[in-house]
């Protein structure tokens, strides 16, 4: 690799990383579009918090589309594979199909509405028609 090349890749990267963290920064917008530093962001901030709160004090094995539009906004969680079924109790998989969303630790057996996402916890495997498109995601409380 010579020089040009190592400075092209370095700026490439950089890039990515803004791209990325603008992203995450839209998402975190969405999740409460107050002024930030706003008595209405404060107030959207505890509200938001307090849905995670209540989320993982009882993480449902599957939230449809329709809760989670209404709740959270989804974060994806970058560079990890779907092998993994018993990951971490704050992650889900996405249906990129119907929208509902997994518990990547479900206490049972478990599908989306469409059939196209399954977790099966006695064969420990993450079946999809598209697994390429499932995607692993955090969900931030809306405010
Ligand atoms: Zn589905």
């Amino acid at each position: 690799m010579d020089d040009a090349e190592k400075r092209r890749l370095k700026k490439f990267g950089k890039k990515l990383v803004e791209q990325q963290s603008r992203e995450l920064e839209e998402r975190l917008r969405e999740a409460n579009p107050a002024p930030i530093g706003s008595d209405e962001w404060a107030r959207g901030y505890r509200s938001g918090i307090e849905k995670e709160r209540q989320l993982r004090a009882a993480p449902p094995d599957r939230l449809t589309a329709d809760q989670v539009q209404k709740d959270f906004v989804l974060l994806p969680v970058d560079g990890e594979g779907l092998g993994s079924l018993f990951g971490v109790p704050t992650w889900y998989y996405e249906c990129p199909v119907c929208g509902d969303v997994l518990h990547s630790v479900p206490k049972q057996s478990v599908a989306c509405n469409c059939g196209n996402l399954v977790i099966d916890i006695e064969a420990f495997q993450v079946a999809s028609r598209s697994i390429e498109q499932v995607r692993l995601v955090k969900l931030k409380g809306r405010a």
